[in-house]
């Protein structure tokens, strides 16, 4: 294996909700939701990520009930917002998470690999009692920009002629894998169409933050007490498969562990299974991803012509012909 750090002191789970609902509703496993879950009901609140009400951005929530934890369901492949909006008002998400250690509350803040980071240097610059605070890392591939997603929305709603009232890019319409893009417009008209070939997916794949190539939350240098993701690798005839998605959790300390003995295993089918090939199928977990070679013509075809122009045209002016030819073909 390519991966150079010592990975020996991690403990690898894989799981999924046995529900079949709430298997689907999750992005992969429902890793992220079963340990939430258990938060809540032990008192605690969790920090996650959430659709603005327009669907432009994503930005934190703090969730205190089991009803308010659905909202955080899912993956918002968009650079998040650090706030919280409260009655229409933005708060800083660092106050409102220092308000709830400081209360002694139990918290578990969920983000991305460069959030974590940037929690405990807060708490660490703040001097704030951790000891409530759990914490789970997204194995992070990067996000693509606000301003992507942002395009996105609006060239949907412009070519609906209505606002999105519901937005996925990791929906199950025929199981785990292929991941599809589903939309719901005020006037209930549906869109759904695989990730990979629509707009967003091509922008996912090409176009990221810049801060992305150079991402120092990588191999031994994640933060969080557990990095979840895709149990990417797992086939069909493995044990612990699931059609509807399977979670990978990278253990990394006493905390973590914690959280992993808590699952009620009627509810989330969990097992302990083989780091080094959960390792190998994954490499966004010690791997920073390159920049594409088609990066800054995305770019700048995103910034003058927008979105569609720039994925229609991300190979030049011939291939981009071929492509519509074939698509009117059905091929
Ligand atoms: C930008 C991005 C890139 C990813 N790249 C990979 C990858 O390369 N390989 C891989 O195996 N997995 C990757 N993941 C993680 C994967 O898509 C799932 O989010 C993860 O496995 C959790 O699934 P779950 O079923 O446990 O989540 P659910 O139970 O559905 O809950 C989702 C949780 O994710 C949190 N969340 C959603 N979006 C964000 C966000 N943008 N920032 C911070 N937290 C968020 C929510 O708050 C919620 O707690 C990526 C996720 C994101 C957001
Ligand atoms: S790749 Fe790294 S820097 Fe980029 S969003 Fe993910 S964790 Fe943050």
């Amino acid at each position: 294996m390519e991966c150079n750090f010592n990975y020996s002191e991690l403990k690898t789970y894989s799981g999924y909700y046995i529900d079949k609902n709430k298997l689907k509703e999750s992005a992969s496993g429902g890793a992220a939701t079963v340990i939430s879950e258990n938060i809540i009901k032990s008192g605690g609140c969790v920090f996650g990520i959430v659709y603005t009400d327009n669907f432009y951005e994503a930005e934190y929530y703090c969730a205190e009930t089991l009803e308010e934890l659905k909202k955080l369901k899912g993956s918002k492949y968009v650079e998040t917002k650090k706030t919280i909006t409260n009655d229409g008002k933005l708060c800083s998400v660092y106050d409102i998470l220092e308000n709830k250690l400081k209360l002694g509350k139990k918290v578990l803040y969920i983000g991305l690999g460069c959030d974590i980071g940037a929690v405990y240097k807060i708490c660490e610059n703040k001097n704030l009692d951790i000891s409530n605070l759990y914490t789970i890392e997204l194995i992070c591939h990067g996000p693509t920009t606000k301003e992507v997603h942002s395009k996105y929305i609006s060239e949907l709603e412009e070519k609906f002629n209505s606002k999105i009232i519901d937005f996925t890019v990791k929906y199950k319409k025929v199981g785990w894998v292929p991941q599809y893009i589903h939309a719901e417009f005020e006037n209930r008209k549906i869109y759904e169409r695989p990730f990979a070939g629509s707009d967003y997916g091509v922008a996912f794949s090409i176009y990221t933050r810049k801060a992305c190539f150079n991402c120092k939350f990588r191999a031994d240098n994640h933060k969080a007490d557990i990095v979840i993701g895709d149990y990417w690798g797992l086939q069909k005839d493995m044990p612990g498969y699931n059609e509807y998605g399977v979670s990978i959790m990278f253990v990394r300390n006493e905390k973590g562990d914690s959280l992993i003995k808590d699952i009620d295993d009627t509810i989330f089918s969990l097992q302990e299974t083989s780091t080094k090939f959960a390792l190998e199928n994954n490499k966004m977990y010690y791997k920073c991803r390159e920049k594409h070679q088609k990066y800054d013509a995305f770019e700048k075809n995103f910034k003058c012509k927008g979105l569609h122009y720039a994925v229609t045209y991300r190979d030049g002016f011939i291939k981009a012909v071929i492509r519509k030819i074939k698509n009117k073909l059905g091929r």
